[in-house]
């Protein structure tokens, strides 16, 4: 095993990846393919460029992205110190001056001896010890390799994602639990709608803002796969042909088949999340919320994830990766950010850390380590190492993903997660430093 470790890709991963190998006075060798080669989102040369938003989601304690951010400050993130000193006022949220943002980045990972920083595009995997973080637009000459790596069905470059509901959010007065015509056990629980709910719906969805649809993102869609709100366009009654079509289901309570059926399907085992059935969608977040909460047994949901439909290149981690991030068929290649089927900035610069941690500690000759899953680091490294491969998503940092708590209330629900969470950090970060 060499005594460095290579790094490809210099996003939000990549960056928190070498700056874990710097912080243990492991070499770098940091490779990224801007200025010279742009993806078709980036615009300049800098390391951690934010190619869209520029929050960090909330910051307010007690809430699952600000408990993510405080693990990541205990492993001595790069990206927040450098978000400390670009922020700018968001309210609850955490926001940066993009470009100062990726100036102090760029400029800490500079200042390193042990960073070596090559402006090269990388169209290999790399020999181990190494992280693969080349992001949603990881080039084509990479991505090609990977594919073959694992297997052409493992590698994904779109999403298509339904949003998810927390389970204690829905209505349950206003739904009955059955699968279509009566086949197993009752696995979906279905909102009914009438026909004057099910008409105002439909009218509110095809007047609804969508996100921008960037250039290279056209053509993206298939028939097969048609936004939720495309097919409202096309006619009054297309939906109630297609995700929300009630045939083979009876409401117990009426004794009759509903107008129209929106299905929810469990999430997880422990069925606190619930994914719309076929409700992928390109609308822009509260329109999202304004629009599926006209659903009767939704008026109240609480969102743990939002529809989506970008270009995104993510692999089919829960048949790949450890829970280190290793590859399973590469021992000592890890592979951390977008390319692991996290979402979000936070979280790609999270799954960075841990797949730096583990290249650095594998060249020290000691042993690579996760969180346990109680931790917001550890949840996510669980959702996407063993989720069902047949139907993995992209997932962000949610209360959802962590094991279910005791207690009863919401409130109360969280604040048990997080008084956990915290604990199971502080042990876990203890007995790494003692093995170490
Ligand atoms: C259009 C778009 C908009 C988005 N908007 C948001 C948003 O608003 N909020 C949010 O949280 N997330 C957003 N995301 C997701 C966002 O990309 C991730 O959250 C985050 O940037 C992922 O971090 P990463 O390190 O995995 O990838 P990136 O930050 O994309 O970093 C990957 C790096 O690898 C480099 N690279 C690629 N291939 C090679 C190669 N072969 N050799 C060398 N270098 C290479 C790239 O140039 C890039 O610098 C968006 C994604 C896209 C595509």
């Amino acid at each position: 095993m060499k005594a460095r470790v290579t790094v490809v890709g210099g996003g939000l991963a990549g960056v928190e990846a070498a700056w874990q190998c710097a912080r243990l006075a492991v070499p770098v060798e940091l490779y990224e393919m801007r200025p010279a080669k742009l993806t078709p989102a980036h615009k300049t040369g800098a390391l951690a460029e934010l190619v869209c938003s520029n929050s960090f989601k909330s910051a307010e304690e007690g809430t699952a992205p600000a408990l993510l951010k405080e693990e990541m400050r205990c492993l001595g993130s790069l990206t927040l110190e450098a978000a400390a000193s670009s922020r700018v006022p968001a309210g609850g949220a955490l926001a940066v001056d993009r470009g100062r943002f990726a100036e102090a980045v760029t400029a800490a990972l500079e200042a390193e001896d042990v960073v070596d920083l090559t402006r090269a595009e990388v169209k290999e995997l790399p020999l181990p010890p190494s992280v693969v973080a080349t992001g949603p637009l990881t080039s084509v000459p990479l991505a090609e390799e990977l594919a073959a790596a694992l297997g052409h069905e493992n590698l994904f470059f779109f999403d298509a994602l339904a949003p998810i509901v927390s389970a204690e959010s829905i209505d349950r007065d206003k739904t009955f639990e059955a699968s279509r015509y009566d086949k197993g056990e009752g696995a979906y629980i279905n909102c009914p709608l009438a026909a004057d709910e099910y008409r105002a719906f439909v009218r509110a969805l095809a007047a609804a803002a969508t996100a921008p649809l960037r250039d290279f993102e056209r053509g993206l869609f298939f028939e097969g796969c048609l936004p939720l709100e495309e097919l409202a366009r096309r006619g009054e009654d297309a939906l109630r042909f297609g995700p929300m079509k009630p045939v083979g289901l009876v409401d117990p309570r009426t004794g009759a088949r509903p107008y129209a059926v929106v299905q929810l399907r469990a999430e997880d085992v422990g069925g606190t999340m619930f994914g719309v059935v076929g409700f992928q969608t390109r609308l822009k977040r509260p329109e999202q919320r304004r629009i599926f909460r006209m659903i009767p047994a939704l008026a109240r949901a609480e969102f743990l994830r939002y529809g989506a439909a970008h270009r995104n290149t993510y692999i089919c981690s829960p048949l790949a990766l450890e829970a280190t991030t290793e590859m399973r068929s590469k021992p000592g290649v890890f592979v951390a950010g977008q390319l692991t089927g996290v979402e979000g900035y936070m979280e790609s610069a999270a799954t960075g850390m841990v797949a730096g941690l583990n290249a650095a500690r594998l060249c020290r000759g000691e042993a690579a380590v996760f969180p346990p899953p109680e931790t917001a680091v550890g949840a996510l490294l669980r959702y996407v190492t063993t989720a069902p491969p047949a139907t993995f998503a992209p997932m962000n940092v949610n209360f959802g993903l962590f094991p279910p708590p005791a207690a009863r209330s919401r409130r109360k629900r969280h604040a048990e997660v997080v008084a956990r969470a915290r604990r199971a950090f502080a042990a876990w970060l203890a007995k790494v430093g003692e093995g170490s």
